[in-house]
């Protein structure tokens, strides 16, 4: 991949994105094509509360069901995609899916928020928070039904610029979230201007709290960081029943993981949520507190 650029206006000429050039233009092309013939899927993960193991929200997580390749993972895409400016279109994608997605959730009786990622070039972008806007009157949907997250990188690569994006998205009453907490760049500086609401701690440090005392160390110092700022925590990579005990007793609000669920097609939430809101109330019957 193309080294990181500081801003995103035309690239003339790079010689590293030359030489992989017909390359690119296959995969720019393929992607246009999965945009234009519904090759796209949006999949949600449940987020839950700690305390009373209730769904709270999703996180919406691209896919690309690919005629040949099969279902391919966004770790194989979206960094291309942000490399070429073509997230801008899948970004606007993902977000009109996720608003489609509201309403339906919304509609069947599940009242929550729907998480989405934003990458460096849409922070970039000046004109994103009003073409969200239009999206949110389009579908006729509340900007609050709506968390967006970011990584400290992509706001450390143009502070300035990201900051006033950020305040608009704000204005309009979007939920902010810090995604992948502890990875990348960060500056707490930042973090106490920026108008956030959340932050998630990636989950390198969650998945195996249990056994690494260093991890269960960071974990609980980002817990007692986040509240201290007044910010909801999220722990992401819940993936065994001894971390979600530990992260209870920790206080961390929200939790993510496999141990839970894995990210599912948008069509399998609704009865995945009915049927765990059915074990939740058996479990409290019987007075179980553990998962
Ligand atoms: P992320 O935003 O940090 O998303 C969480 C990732 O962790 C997801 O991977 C999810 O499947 C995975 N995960 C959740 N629980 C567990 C667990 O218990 N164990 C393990 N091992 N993994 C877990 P996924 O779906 O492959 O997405 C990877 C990354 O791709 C995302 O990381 C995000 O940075 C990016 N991405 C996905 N969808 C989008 C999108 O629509 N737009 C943008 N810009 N980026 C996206
Ligand atoms: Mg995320
Ligand atoms: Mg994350
Ligand atoms: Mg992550």
């Amino acid at each position: 991949y193309q080294s990181k650029r500081r801003n995103d206006g035309p690239v003339l000429y790079d010689p590293a994105f030359d030489a992989a050039s017909s390359q690119t233009l296959t995969l720019l092309g393929e992607l246009r094509h999965a945009v234009d013939h519904r090759e796209l899927r949006l999949y949600l993960q449940p987020k839950l509360a700690l305390d009373t193991g209730h769904v709270v929200g999703a996180e919406a997580l691209l896919r690309w069901e690919h005629p040949r390749r099969g279902l391919v993972p966004p770790m194989e895409f979206i960094p291309f995609a942000e490399q070429t400016g073509f997230i801008r279109t899948l970004t606007l994608w993902v977000f009109e899916e996720a608003a489609r997605m509201w309403r339906v959730l919304n509609e069947a009786g599940l009242r929550i928020t729907i998480s989405v990622n934003l990458s460096t070039r849409d922070l970039l972008d000046v004109e994103l928070p009003q073409k969200f806007e239009a999206l949110l009157v389009k579908h006729i949907v509340p900007a609050e039904g709506f968390c967006l997250e970011i990584t400290e990188s992509s706001i450390m690569d143009d502070p300035q610029r990201a900051m006033s994006t950020l305040e608009r998205l704000s204005g309009l009453g979007f939920r902010l979230s810090i995604d992948d907490f502890g990875t990348g760049y960060s500056s707490l500086a930042y973090l106490k201007r920026l108008p956030v609401d959340e932050i998630k701690i990636d989950r390198s440090f969650v998945m195996s709290m249990e056994k690494d005392p260093n991890d269960a160390r960071i974990v609980r110092s980002t817990i007692d960081l986040a509240h201290g700022l007044g910010l909801t925590v999220v722990a992401e990579g819940v993936e065994n029943a001894q971390v979600w005990q530990l992260l209870r007793e920790q206080a961390c609000d929200e939790a993510q993981g496999f141990h839970m669920s894995r990210p599912l097609p948008s069509s399998e939430f609704i009865s995945w949520s009915t049927g765990w809101t059915t074990r939740l109330s058996a479990m409290k019957l019987k007075g179980e507190s553990r998962m």
